[in-house]
């Protein structure tokens, strides 16, 4: 038997790392949605996430409001990007040029997904057919710009799934497939919406059983509105639970359904942590009170950043 490694003992390294939080939003579609959206990302900025994810239209139907949503980001915010890029409705040269275009802009991260079928359920012609196949080109990508990305290489994320995708046989063959998206260059994974910890919690050890390290964070959305539960589990193939569809409907005040919701959100987002999840990113659907409700019960270990503002605040003060 080989002896512990010192890293391993190590007591600086001993403890648990902080728990990683995020949130989902999408390109506004109207002038009128941009406005109420900026009204969310300030709120949401003052929570101090480590990023927030940028969804894509499955063709690249929304590309410029994507990116220019992911440039303002950027540039009048303190919030780190992760931009969501779906790869079946593109060429591989088209494609090339878009993660060239967002590198520009100074993003670092990036969500690599295929994107919906279109309705005949074939890719368009000469599109990458797999996620897989959108992280080894944005690999390429990066190998070719090595030199300007000394500072901050890649971090390609990709889609998990609690339970089996719509196309896939197996829940078993999602794991393969979310194995060979780590082969391929994945650091890490967002699960699709789930409504029952459990199926977090046997994804993640089916994956770890065959041979996925990478930190599998929970997608976990505001379970306060009911018609939204019931499109986004028929969109994703998820049921959600018929206790809870109950529950809200029986409600007889917006106050109590949101009561309910956000309660049953920390009861997933809690039991999902206490599964070892890693982080927990929030699908916001651009609207914050609820998330923000959500967080203020969940009560995170958190890195204070404001600390770290406040104490080179002082020491400026001090050097005059
Ligand atoms: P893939 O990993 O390529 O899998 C697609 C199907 O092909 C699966 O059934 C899989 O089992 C199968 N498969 C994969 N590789 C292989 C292989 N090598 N051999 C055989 N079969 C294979 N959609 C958007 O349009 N825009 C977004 O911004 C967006 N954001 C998302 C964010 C998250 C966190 C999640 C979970 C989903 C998101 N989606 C988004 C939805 C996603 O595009 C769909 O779920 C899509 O159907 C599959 O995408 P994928 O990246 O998982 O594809």
């Amino acid at each position: 038997m080989s002896p512990p490694s010192l890293i391993d003992v190590h007591p600086n390294l001993a403890g648990t790392a902080p728990v990683a939080l995020s949130y989902e939003l999408f390109p506004p579609r109207s002038a009128a949605a941009a406005e109420t959206l900026w009204t969310t990302i300030r709120e949401l900025e003052a929570t101090e996430p480590d990023y927030v994810s940028v969804t894509y239209g499955a063709s690249g139907s929304n590309r410029d409001t994507a990116v220019d949503l992911i440039n303002r980001l950027l540039t009048e915010t303190t919030l780190r990007p992760l931009a969501h890029l779906t790869c079946v409705g593109n060429t591989p040269t088209e494609l090339a040029e878009i993660i060239g275009e967002l590198l520009d802009h100074g993003v670092r991260g990036i969500l690599a997904l295929r994107g919906d079928l279109p309705q005949d359920g074939q890719p368009a012609t000469g599109s990458l057919r797999y996620a897989q196949d959108l992280i080894e080109l944005i690999r390429r990508v990066e190998l070719r710009r090595s030199a300007l990305l000394c500072a901050g290489k890649i971090a390609v994320g990709v889609a998990a799934y609690p339970t089996r995708h719509p196309e896939s046989p197996s829940e078993g063959h999602d794991v393969e497939v979310l194995l060979a998206k780590q082969r391929s260059g994945a650091d890490f994974a967002i699960t699709q919406v789930f409504f029952h910890a459990s199926e977090y919690a046997g994804l993640v050890s089916r994956a770890r059983r065959a041979g996925v390290t990478i930190p599998i964070i929970p997608g976990v959305m505001p379970l306060t509105s009911l018609r939204r539960l019931k499109r986004l589990g028929e969109l994703a193939g998820v049921e959600p639970s018929r206790e809870l569809i109950e529950r809200l409907g029986a409600a007889e005040t917006e106050g109590e359904r949101r009561r309910i919701g956000v309660a049953a959100t920390v009861d997933l987002a809690n039991a999902a942590l206490d599964a070892g999840a890693p982080g927990i990113h929030l699908y916001t659907f651009n609207e914050h009170a609820h998330a923000l409700d959500v967080l203020d019960k969940l009560n995170l270990p958190r890195p204070s950043k404001a600390l770290h503002r406040i104490k080179s605040a002082v020491r400026q003060e001090f050097a005059h």
